[in-house]
C-alpha cells in the first residue's frame, strides 16, 4: 500500500497554513484547506492549488470542537475517501498581551482548547485514518509549535507559550507511539513570522519591533515555514520523526 498523496492544513487561509497548502500542491498534494471563519480566504487558497493541477477542498471547522473536528474528517472521508496522507496542525491563536496573574478563565480555556486540544482532536482523527493498526497505508503529521516554547513569551502570552510547549511534548510522545504504525510525527517551531498573527494579539507592529532581536535581523516569511513543514511531509524525511525543527532566524 502507498500513502495517499492527500493532506488537511489546519488553518490553511492564511499565513503559515496557506503557503503550506501552496507548496504542497506544487509538490505534489491533493490539499483539503480547513478555516474557521474566513471563507473566501480559503476558497483563494483552494483557487491556488487547483491552479498547480491538484485537488483542493475547502472544510470550515472549529479545531477546538471536537464535534466539528470529527464531522470535517467525514466530509473529508465522502469527498476523497478514507485514506489520508498528510496532516498539518497548523491552526493556533495567541492573545492580547497579559501577565499570567490577568489571564482569566475564557482566555486559558481558548489558549489551549484550540492550540492543544484541537491538535489532538485532528491527530486522532487523522491517525484512524493513517496507522496501519487502524488498516491505513501510513502517512505524515506536522505540529505547528512555536520559539514561545523554548522562551516561555512573559509578559506577553505565558499560555501560548505552555500551549506550544504541550506540543513539543505531544510530538515527541505520538512520535514514539505509532512508530511502526508507518506515521511519522514532527513538529516545525517558528520564530517571528510575517502573517496576520501578531495584529490579531493586538501587536500589528510586533515583527517590526522584535526584528533587531533575530540573529539575522529579519522576521521570516510564511514559506520559509511552509518549506520545512513539506520537507517534512515528504519522503525525504523518510526517516524523521519525532523531531522539532526550530524555523527562527537563529533566535
Ligand atoms: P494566522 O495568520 O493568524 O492564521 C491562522 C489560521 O488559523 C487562519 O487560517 C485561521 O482561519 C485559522 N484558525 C484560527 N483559529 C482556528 C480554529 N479554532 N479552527 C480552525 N482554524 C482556525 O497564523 P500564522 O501566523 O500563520 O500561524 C500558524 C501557526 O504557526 C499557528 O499555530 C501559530 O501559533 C504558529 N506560529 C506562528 C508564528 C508567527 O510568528 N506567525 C510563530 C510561531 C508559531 P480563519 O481566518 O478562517 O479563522
Amino acid at each position: 500500500m502507498n500513502a495517499s498523496r492527500t493532506l488537511l492544513v489546519t488553518g490553511g487561509s492564511r499565513g503559515i497554513g496557506a503557503a503550506t497548502c501552496v507548496l504542497a500542491a506544487e509538490r505534489g498534494w491533493d490539499v483539503a484547506v480547513n478555516f474557521a471563519r474566513d471563507q473566501p480566504a480559503a476558497e483563494r487558497v483552494a483557487a491556488a492549488v487547483r491552479a498547480r493541477g491538484r485537488r483542493a477542498l475547502v472544510l470550515q471547522a472549529d479545531v477546538g470542537d471536537d464535534t466539528a473536528v470529527r464531522a470535517m474528517f467525514e466530509a473529508l472521508d465522502r469527498a476523497w475517501g478514507p485514506r489520508l496522507g498528510g496532516l498539518v496542525n497548523n491552526a493556533g491563536v495567541v492573545d492580547v498581551a497579559a501577565r499570567v496573574d490577568q489571564m482569566d478563565a475564557a482566555r486559558l480555556d481558548r489558549m489551549f482548547r484550540t492550540n492543544v486540544l484541537g491538535s489532538f482532536a485532528c491527530a486522532r482523527e487523522a491517525l484512524r485514518r493513517m496507522s496501519t493498526r487502524h488498516g491505513g497505508a501510513g502517512g505524515a503529521i506536522v505540529n505547528l509549535s512555536s520559539a514561545a516554547a523554548r522562551l516561555g513569551a512573559p509578559g506577553q502570552y505565558v499560555d501560548y507559550a505552555a500551549a506550544k510547549g504541550a506540543i513539543d511534548v505531544f510530538t515527541m510522545g505520538l512520535a514514539r507511539e505509532v512508530a511502526t504504525e508507518g506515521v511519522r510525527i514532527n513538529a516545525v517551531r517558528p520564530g517571528i513570522i510575517d502573517t496576520d498573527i501578531h495584529a490579531s494579539g493586538g501587536q500589528p507592529e510586533r515583527v517590526r519591533q522584535m526584528a533587531p532581536l533575530v540573529p539575522m535581523q529579519r522576521a521570516g516569511t510564511a514559506e520559509e515555514v511552509a518549506a520545512a513543514i513539506v520537507w517534512l511531509l515528504s519522503d525525504e524525511a523518510s526517516y524523521t520523526t519525532g523531531s522539532v525543527i526550530d524555523v527562527t532566524g537563529g533566535r
